[in-house]
């Protein structure tokens, strides 16, 4: 019998929700890209209901219990006497979202020594440590495309709300103020900007998608070029490297999976490339930024604005200072955890524990680590600190 040991995040201050805003979630037929939604024999939970936090247990706790396995399911995951630090010794399959990371350090993998998956309820398993999981032969999967379009969404809010003056605009209302100068001396139209995107996977493109509309010029770099058909399309200008891209554009959204590749990749170098008074929008990983480069670039105005929801470490200290720098407009690590987002990263998870639990195989799509190596979408996302070094 398996030990599952899931990390979620807190129940609202005020409590578990007896009751929520609206009575259901749209039908979404399938992804983009063709891709089925999670596909689980069953689930035990209502589509809409909080599910990522403790008491939601994403909605795993009949199905587990009723095979006879364990479920340990905490928020307490940091610090040398956490609860995760304390159950995972014995457990077989840790499960936690990137909005919470239970951070697997090597050195919890090697204290793990029953560890043989570890589930992203999301997408983004850098909170693991991939080498080490290849060296411990621990699979690693995730939930691919169960959020993308929920950040997606987030980005093109982000983008607008920074250009646009939102913010401050809105906290005019609250202070009860009426200085019209005051909000529209940092607004601007997105109409006619360019934008680029790090990395056009399947939050990068959904992005520029969207901005399609909007009548912006759309710019994307990637390792993988995408289709003809879809550069004709959207209308897209290629850059074979950000450092290529940058200077051209007005925004800048990331949409990379943080790895050796893109680690500190936007420093006081690289944003020094960029236009003066451009946005920086990153929902992807925060240490694909410089923390402290990005405050200076917006004490010193060589960003106009920079927008996100990830921080590192999470959750982020009273005292980090994105939560003061000027001009900025980040939301705690939200965007992929929508109600709508919940319910389908709890299916996948589901799914994936199915799968385990039977010894069938798991979708390539959901694989990062397997059998000692990158795997599946992994293989296609990610590099391992190995691979970076050779390269
Ligand atoms: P995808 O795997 O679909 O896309 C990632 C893209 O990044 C791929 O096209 C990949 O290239 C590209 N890429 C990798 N390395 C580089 C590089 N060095 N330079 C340029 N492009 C690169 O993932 P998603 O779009 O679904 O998600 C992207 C990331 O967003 C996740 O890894 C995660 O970190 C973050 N995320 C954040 C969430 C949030 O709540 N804020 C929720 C979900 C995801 P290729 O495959 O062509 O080699």
């Amino acid at each position: 019998m398996a030990k599952v040991l899931c990390v979620l995040y807190d129940d609202p201050i005020n409590g578990y929700p007896t009751s929520y805003a609206r009575d259901d979630l749209p039908r979404i037929d399938q992804y983009p890209s063709g891709q089925s939604l999670p596909t689980p024999h069953d689930v035990d939970f209502a589509p809409g209901h909080l599910l990522g936090s403790v008491s939601g247990e994403l909605g795993l706790r009949r199905f587990l219990e009723s095979q006879g396995h364990t479920l340990v399911v905490t928020s307490d995951k940091d610090g040398a006497d956490s609860e995760f630090d304390r159950e995972l010794p014995d457990a077989d399959v840790v499960i936690s979202q990137p909005f919470w990371p239970a951070y697997l350090t090597a050195e919890r993998i090697a204290k793990a020594s029953k560890l043989k998956l570890a589930i992203t309820a999301g997408i983004g398993s850098d909170h693991v440590d991939l080498d080490a999981a290849i060296e411990h032969n621990v699979t690693v999967a995730e939930v691919t495309y169960c959020n993308s379009i929920s950040v997606a969404e987030h980005v093109v809010m982000m983008i607008l709300s920074q250009v646009r003056n939102y913010l401050p605009s809105y906290q005019t209302v609250l202070d009860g103020g009426w200085n019209i100068a005051d909000c529209v001396s940092r607004s601007y139209d997105v109409e006619g900007m360019h934008v680029g995107t790090v990395a056009a996977g399947r939050i990068g493109l959904a992005v520029l998608r969207r901005l399609k509309p909007f009548d912006t010029h759309l710019h994307y770099t990637d390792r993988h070029r995408l289709p003809q058909a879809v550069e004709e399309e959207l209308g897209l200008t290629f850059h074979p490297t950000t450092a290529d891209m940058l200077p051209a554009c007005d925004v800048v959204t990331i949409n990379a999976p943080l790895h050796p590749e893109t680690k500190g990749m936007f420093g006081d170098e690289l944003i020094g490339t960029m236009k003066r008074g451009a946005y920086l929008i990153n929902t992807a990983r925060a240490k694909i930024c410089d923390r402290d480069a990005v405050v200076r670039a917006l004490e010193s105005g060589q960003l106009a604005g920079y927008a996100g929801d990830v921080w590192y470490p999470q959750p982020a200290p009273a005292d980090h200072p994105w939560r003061t720098m000027p001009h900025h407009g980040m939301t705690p690590h939200i965007s992929g955890s929508s109600l709508s987002a919940q319910s389908r990263y709890a299916a996948g998870t589901r799914e994936i524990l199915e799968s385990w639990l039977a010894g069938a195989p798991m979708r390539p799509e959901y694989l990062i680590v397997h059998e000692g190596k990158l795997a599946g979408a992994g293989a296609h996302s990610y590099s391992t600190a190995k691979d970076h070094k050779n390269g």
